[in-house]
């Protein structure tokens, strides 16, 4: 099968921020270095049951997956080319945070293929960095931004949140306007979710209701506030050269994310690692997510011991087979967050039916309330349509 992607998950964070509800923790070198020797058994394992994928992207995200140390990052990307057929185009990317690269790394991630990387700076104010709970300041990512840039990556993403507590439009403009100011290829801007289980969701729960709720709040900006941060950032990255391409993404000169592009497009593609998630075949599976019983699993696959288990796959920990009309929804709503939104000929590729049979008067309906349009065979979400993406998109869920 070609074009399939590959999403490698590094569970390890050099310290757990307040907001962050991702799976990462705070491990040592010694379960580092246990956790890759793993990592690096499940993706031949992946191999040897999925023969003949070809695979177009490579995404190491995580947790930080720059703290992890060079040799075992060239251990993981070694054993991914030498187990599958990796395309020489291959985009190759690697999430870093600020403080965890030094110029060696940065060597051996070239040598070995790596040609993408992207840096989470989430703001240039250090008070909002120090309320995030990030380890890094402003400084630090300068410091960081630069090695890399004299490393010779020449595409860059930098990740960048709005909708922080107390965060103003002067906050927010001299954060767009120091990364901007820097050039990189791409910047991702997110808002920021108050997730249960985290720090922030007991500080902030009561605000983040008001919020939702349209009513005033005490440290988090209000709806109409959030609104305006999220118009000023897409405005402002515009007007320098940053074409915006799905809700949260900007690139320059087309150097948009291929690995994150195949998500929305409903590439296949594979997950490894503690909690990953992969969707092939149109079946939908998440990895165990307990770090020990992740290791124990690939240690006795490791020594050829006989283990006994319930779905197709011993590192599995969900499994879900999508009914046609899951995987229809799901073509749907991916794809509509991308600002060129869909094409008509590929849902009748994909599914073998007029798009019209089935989703006909829900796009009639959006079309006459202003939030969708059509042109030249795609189908896309307006501007107005984009703000209130969650309601709109999903009116393509099927009963
Ligand atoms: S560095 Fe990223 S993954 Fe790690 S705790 Fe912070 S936000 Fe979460």
């Amino acid at each position: 099968m070609s074009g399939i992607e590959l999403y490698i998950h590094i569970p390890f964070c050099v310290k757990k921020c307040l907001y962050c509800d991702f799976l990462s923790g705070v491990f040592d070198e010694k379960m580092q270095r246990r956790y890759t020797a793993a990592l690096c058994t499940e993706i031949k394992y992946l191999a040897a049951t999925h023969p003949d994928c070809n695979i177009s992207t490579i995404y190491v995200g995580g947790g930080t997956p720059s703290w992890l140390s060079e040799d075992l990052m060239d251990d993981i990307i070694t054993t991914v080319k030498k187990s599958f057929k990796v395309s020489p185009l291959a985009e190759i990317s690697v999430e870093c945070n600020p403080g965890t690269l030094t110029a060696e790394k940065l060597n051996v991630y070239r040598s070995i293929g790596i040609n993408r990387l992207s840096i989470g700076l989430q703001s240039a104010n250090d008070d909002e960095l120090k309320e995030l709970g990030r380890i890094h300041d402003y400084n630090r990512f300068l410091h960081t931004y630069d090695l890399v840039r004299k490393a010779g990556f020449d595409n860059v993403n930098v990740d960048i949140m709005t909708g922080l507590p107390h965060q103003t439009i002067e906050k927010l403009e001299k954060t767009l306007s120091c990364v901007t100011m820097l050039r990189p290829e791409h910047i991702s801007a997110y808002s920021l979710i108050i997730e249960k289980g985290t720090p922030f969701y007991e500080k902030y729960k009561f605000d983040a209701v008001k919020q939702q709720a349209g009513m005033e709040t005490e440290d988090l900006p209000t709806d109409e506030e959030s609104y305006h941060l999220y118009k000023y950032t897409m405005e402002y990255l515009e007007a320098r050269g940053y074409k915006r391409y799905e809700i949260s993404n900007y690139a320059r000169n087309g150097k948009v994310c291929r690995h994150n592009i195949g998500y929305w497009d409903r590439v296949p593609y594979l997950g490894a690692g503690l909690g990953a998630a992969s969707l092939f075949n149109n079946v939908r599976t998440s990895n165990i997510s307990d770090i020990y019983k992740y290791v124990e699993t690939s240690e006795a696959i490791a020594s050829g011991k006989d283990i006994s288990f319930d779905l197709s796959s011993p590192y599995f920990e969900t499994e879900e087979t999508l009914s046609k009309k899951d995987a229809m929804a799901e073509f749907m709503y991916l794809g509509l967050r991308k600002m060129e939104g869909i094409n008509r000929a590929d849902f009748y590729m994909m599914f073998g039916l007029d798009i019209e049979a089935i989703y006909g008067p829900v796009i009639t309906a959006l079309r006459n309330q202003g939030f969708m349009d059509a042109k030249e065979g795609r189908i896309f979400l307006t501007d107005i349509g984009i703000d209130i993406s969650n309601q709109v998109l999903s009116k393509f869920l099927l009963d």
